[in-house]
This record gives C-alpha cells, structure tokens and sequence, in this order.
C-alpha cells in the first residue's frame, strides 16, 4: 500500500517525502509499488500482460469508439458545483487528447514522432449528477486511504451510474494533500494481484480534484510539511492521464520503488515498448535536456510529452501506440461494456410515459416535459443527428424551447437519466 512507502519515507527523509507527495499528483505510483512490495514478482507478471496484449499485433486501423461518461460534481460549496460550460470544455479536452486532436500535438519533439499516434477513443457525456454535501474527501497519507466516500451517496457522495457501460468521474475538492486525481486500472487483468482494481465496481472509475477540472488554469499545492506552495499550469491534462490509468495505463517511469525517493530507477519499465525508459517522473519540467536512463547510443531522452509522465500539462501533448494498443486491447476485453454500443440503446429504454412533446408539430415554441425533476440529460438533435440545443444536469420537468428560428423539419429530444433513456421525434414547421 502506498501509505508504507509514505509513511518510510518521512523516517528516511522528510524532504524528499515532502517533495515527492508534492509532485505526485496521482496515487497510482504508491499502490503499484505497495503491489510489488506485497506481491513479489508483480512487475514481472504485469510484463506479461503487456507482451500478451502486444502479441495480439493489431494494425493501426482502429474503428472509432464511444465511451459515455458521467461527471459527479460534488460540491460543498457553489464555487465546487462548476458550471456544464467547464465540464463540455473538460470533455472537449478528453476528445482532443484521445483523438490526436488536441492543437499542441505538433509539439512532440521529433524523436518521437514515429511512434505517437491518434487513440480513436471519443467520450461522450451521459449524464450530470450534483450532490451537495457536507462531506470530506480527504486522502489520509499515513492512515493510507484515498476518498472513495464521494463514489456512494449514503457517504456524502454519489452513486455511481452502472459502472460496466459508463465511466464516472467524480469531482470534488480532495482534501489532505497535493493528490490531483486517482484511478483504479481495470479489474479482471489475470496477471495483476486482485487488489490492483477498485475495491468494488460501484468504486470503480476516476476522481479529479476540482481545481483541476478545467481546460485551462492554475493549481496550487498547500504547503505540505512546511514547504512552499508550488503553482502550475492546468490544461485539463489530469484528467487525460487518469483515464489513461483507468485503461490500464502505467506511468511512463515504470514506477520504480527508487523514483520514490527520487533516485532514478531504470528497472523499472511501463510495459510499452515504444516509450524511452525513464527512471523519473518528470516533476513538471519539460526541459529537453531530461534523460534519467542513458543508455549509450540511439538512447532517446525522457519523454515528457507523454500524458503519462508528469511534466507541466502544457507541455504533455501524446500517446505512444504502444500505450494505445493497451487502451484498445482493454476496450476490447476488461471494459468492453463501456463501448458495447451507442448512449441511446445501453441505458436501457424508459416508459413512453416519460416524456411528452407538445405541440407537435411545434412552429414557435415546444414543450419538453418529463415526469419528474431527477438530474438528467436532455438533447435536441436535427435529423442530421447534429444537438441543436442541451440541458446538462437538468432538473426541471419542463422546458419551453423556441422553435420559429429552427429550420422547419423533424428532430429529436434524447432524455438520458440514471433510470433509462427515451427518444421522441417532433416536427417543426
Ligand atoms: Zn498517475
């Protein structure tokens, strides 16, 4: 667990500690050593996981998939509860980085431009859930427990949507440390020890720290142990490198029991073939010059472009396709739920009573009205299946949608909540 090494290394050298939780805005590192540390021969197992995924030798012609996501906000107070214009931005973030889209991809230094590519992974936003609350969510780093009370709702939380078919992402504010956001890798990988996976499937997902969820911004540590507080850049990044867990991705330094301490450790391999060893994290540096493993000629510098490491998150811009094929290999095997069809036929279908459209045809105003004030999703689509107009986190059961400036034609409402989802034609002359 990832509480020891902490908690060794404030005996060791609480400088180093100090810097090192500072600089460690994922939790993942710690467990994957706690992992080794409990389970010996771990490192060695998950390799072969990862030699059984490249044996697979798919090509580079994935088909596009959609993973529908659902943002859990949190909130104990209004500056938390963010408005739906952030989270559309955070998913636009998520889409670029996932499809190579993303406008600073041309950055990645020419070393490694044979090997990043495009993951052909898209998300697409399900659903909202806000939860006032008066709970905490506090990483305790010597009691060694993350804030998995946000993911249930008799905890102060919210309850996950059906954790098989959507990827939930809690936001709140983490309390007790630098942690900028965690991820459990996927359950049912037979090489891993069962405790690498969430705890239980409602668990299952990533939880973002607020003041990171965002596309663009700042992030200030809280003097851990009487250091200075550190400010960085924030470009939405944190997010792209927990799902990147969540799809079974490891740190780029291979999370070396050594880089704890921050000495390089260049044994320790992320299982990609693709990506340069390296014996650090990059603690937010995204200086050229890096290269924790040198290894004589042909040797590539450390890789700080990958959104696995942790550089500035403006200076992480790629995937490797090594890192890709994992992703790929997982939504084809461990998380296959997430991508077994459209949003509109995996929530399961609602009464036809639950949503009426009126009039219809509509010419200067329609109706949509839902049979109760449940957070959900309502969509206008055109016939093109382009949304016209959307409601994030709706909670009021009618709406009144001017329709005279809309091109005369069919559309259609999508309604997408926790229980199900509808959709309804509606004519508009
Ligand atoms: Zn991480």
């Amino acid at each position: 667990m990832w509480r020891f090494f902490l908690g060794l290394s404030l005996v060791l050298s609480s400088v180093q500690i100090a810097s090192a939780q500072i600089q460690e805005p994922c939790a993942a590192a710690h467990y994957l050593n706690h992992l080794e540390a409990t389970h010996p021969g771990f490192e060695a197992a998950t390799r072969q996981v990862y030699d059984r995924v490249r044996g697979q030798g798919q090509a580079r012609d994935f088909t596009l998939v959609t993973i529908p996501v659902v943002v859990h906000l949190v909130y104990q107070n209004e500056e938390q509860n963010l408005p739906d214009s952030l989270i559309e931005a955070v998913l636009d973030v998520l889409n670029e980085d996932y499809r190579r889209l993303n406008a600073d991809a041309g950055q990645v230094r020419e070393d490694f431009l044979p090997v990043v590519d495009d993951p052909f992974i898209q998300f697409e936003l399900a659903g909202v859930e806000r939860v006032s609350t008066t709970a905490t969510f506090e990483l305790d780093i010597l009691g060694g427990t993350l804030p998995d009370n946000v993911k249930t709702t008799v905890t102060g939380g919210s309850d996950a949507w059906d954790p098989e078919h959507h990827l939930n992402i809690w936001v709140c504010n983490i309390e007790g440390g630098a942690l900028l956001g965690y991820a459990y890798p996927p359950a049912d990988l037979s090489h891993w020890p069962e405790d690498a996976s969430a705890p239980s499937p409602a668990l299952d997902g990533v939880v973002i720290h607020y003041e990171v969820f965002r596309r663009t911004g700042t992030f200030t540590t809280s003097g851990l142990f009487g250091l200075e507080d550190i400010t960085v850049p924030v470009r939405g990044r944190t997010i792209t490198h927990e799902v990147g867990h969540y799809l079974g991705l490891r740190h780029i330094w291979g999370d070396g029991l050594l880089s704890i301490f921050g000495i390089p450790d260049c044994s320790a391999d992320d299982g990609v073939e693709d990506t340069p060893n390296q014996g650090l994290n990059s603690q937010f540096s995204c200086d050229p010059t890096n290269n924790t493993c040198e290894e004589g000629s042909g040797d590539l510098p450390d890789m700080w472009e990958n959104f696995m490491d942790y550089a500035q998150e403006d200076c992480q811009n790629s995937f490797t396709f090594g890192q890709i094929e994992i992703m790929r290999s997982v939504l084809d095997n461990e998380r296959a739920g997430l991508v077994g069809g459209s949003v509109s036929t995996r929530e399961g279908l609602l009464p036809a009573s639950a949503l009426q459209l009126y009039p219809n045809p509509a010419t200067d105003y329609l109706i949509i009205q839902r049979d109760n004030t449940a957070s959900a999703t309502v969509r206008l689509h055109n016939a093109q299946g382009q949304v016209v107009k959307q409601w994030l986190s709706c909670t009021q059961n009618r709406l009144e949608v001017a329709t005279s400036s809309l091109p005369a034609g069919l559309y259609y409402v999508q309604y997408i909540s926790r229980e199900g989802q509808l959709t309804k034609a509606v004519v508009v002359e």
